[in-house]
């Protein structure tokens, strides 16, 4: 059995073995016996994987964006790969969220339910969302923000005024547009700078060689984290009256990443998408385990570029700026649970607030980090400007979602941002594959760090 298989079947194996541990041995049907985040499978599945994963993420996230830009070179190739890739993220983003809002309209989950389950779900929820502390603070601050500063707080990170303070701060995008300037001002010194391009492709190595050592704690990591998620939430929740919202967002995932992703995949560039997803397995999978699309990161550039075949050129820029940007699970999942809550709470929407939770969704995506849990944070954006539409229409008696109703699909969430994460991830790997026929590695490409 080849490496790559052998740890395929490792990662499976602990995913479905995390699944079945939480669900008989660590799930207790009685509420307050619940295992939390002190839980030692939690912390044990931080320590193993996503702490040496993420250690990785802005190191690798700078020595990969340089060497991708520097072999790319000249500055209006890059802006044509450029242009494409944040053309790619932004139609698909839409494209799924566009589908999360038809399913959730259509399909309805959160109207007919008995009025008690509701009372009951709402109850529940208000309770959940005042005892979870981060949510809450994260939830607030969020609230508070405008449209506008919403914009503005992704124009500020896009221009950075200190380097260190970004990567202190895991904010990725900044890094990114550092790491592109000095990119191109590599490539344009000519002789006078290639040391320092020989530098960044030799760095890219090393750190490659790093993560493929970090990647065979995978089944391990994978394995503590699917059980306590499980144990935590236990998969009865599948049948609870939230079964038709989660079963929504999964369709609706579904399609988006059986069906449409694999479909743009095929019309641009020929290639058999199944086979190309069963080549990204790894990478999928991790993101599945890990519920993070930054800590998969490192997984998904090197299965990216070893298995799926993207060029060193298109990958090194393209994935990057997908796990930190371009979430089409997150962006259809906002729209599904938004519009549902407002279901729930007897609201129907109009076309125009419809509107408005497309736009949202996809910038509250964007805006999102790729780490655990973020999409339901940024949702809050959506929740405020549907409130500020229905009461610019309707007046003071208009009716408002009370942003304490996360507190309601909080619960379940772990379970959909694993399915969510690997779309996102999914859609990066699908990203750079078409991005590869754009910008193609060159034959001296994998001998140049050696020069
Ligand atoms: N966990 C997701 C990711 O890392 C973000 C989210 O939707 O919460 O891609």
């Amino acid at each position: 059995m080849s490496k790559n298989n052998l740890l395929t079947v490792l990662i499976l194996a602990g995913l479905v073995l995390g699944v079945l541990v939480g669900q008989f041995v660590l799930y207790d049907p009685i509420p307050d016996h619940r295992i939390d985040d002190a839980h030692w499978t939690k912390q044990m599945g931080d320590l193993v994987l996503i702490r040496p994963l993420t250690l990785m993420i802005i190191p690798l996230i700078l020595v990969s964006v340089v060497s991708g830009v520097t072999r790319i070179g000249d500055p209006s190739k890059l802006g044509v790969v450029g242009g494409a890739t944040v053309t790619y993220y932004l139609a698909t983003m839409f494209a799924a969220v566009i589908l999360g809002a038809i399913l959730v309209t259509t399909i309805r989950p959160g109207a007919g339910l008995p009025p008690d389950t509701v009372a009951a779900l709402k109850a529940e929820g208000v309770e959940r969302y005042a005892g979870s502390e981060t949510v809450r603070a994260a939830a607030e601050t969020a609230q508070s923000t405008t449209l506008g500063e919403a914009w503005l707080n992704i124009l500020r990170q896009m221009v950075p005024s200190n380097i260190v303070e970004e990567m202190a701060n895991t904010r990725a995008l900044g890094v990114i547009v550092f790491a592109v300037l000095i990119g191109l001002a590599i490539a344009a010194g000519g002789e006078r700078t290639r040391q320092a391009a020989a530098f960044f492709d030799a760095m890219f190595e090393a750190m490659m060689l790093l993560v493929r050592w970090i990647i065979w704690l995978t089944p391990i990591g994978v394995f503590m984290l699917a059980a306590w998620t499980v144990g935590k939430i236990g998969l009865g929740e599948l049948l609870a009256p939230l079964g038709r919202y989660m079963l929504v967002v999964l369709v609706g995932l579904a399609i988006h990443g059986f069906i449409t992703l694999p479909a743009v995949l095929y019309v641009f560039t020929r290639v058999n998408p199944y086979r190309f997803m069963w080549r990204m397995r790894r990478a999928l999978m991790t993101a599945f385990g890990t519920d993070s699309s930054s800590a998969t990161l490192p997984v998904t550039i090197d299965n990216a570029e070893r298995e799926g075949e993207c060029s060193r050129r298109a990958s090194n820029f393209v994935l990057p700026l997908g796990a930190t940007v371009n979430m089409d699970g997150t962006a259809l999942y906002e729209a599904v649970a938004v519009v549902f809550l407002f279901q729930l709470y007897g609201v129907t929407l109009s076309l125009d607030e419809l509107v408005i939770v497309v736009i949202t969704a996809t910038l509250a995506a964007i805006g999102a980090a790729g780490i655990p849990s973020a999409g339901l944070v940024t949702m809050v954006i959506v929740i405020a400007a549907v409130n500020g539409s229905l009461a610019a229409t309707g007046g003071a008696s208009a009716p408002q979602l009370p942003i304490a109703a996360i507190g309601i699909i909080l619960g379940v969430d772990r379970i959909l941002d694993m399915c969510r994460t690997t779309i996102n991830v999914w859609g990066d790997a699908v990203g750079a594959k078409i991005i590869t026929r754009l910008a193609p590695d060159e034959a001296d490409d994998r001998g140049k760090a050696m020069a």
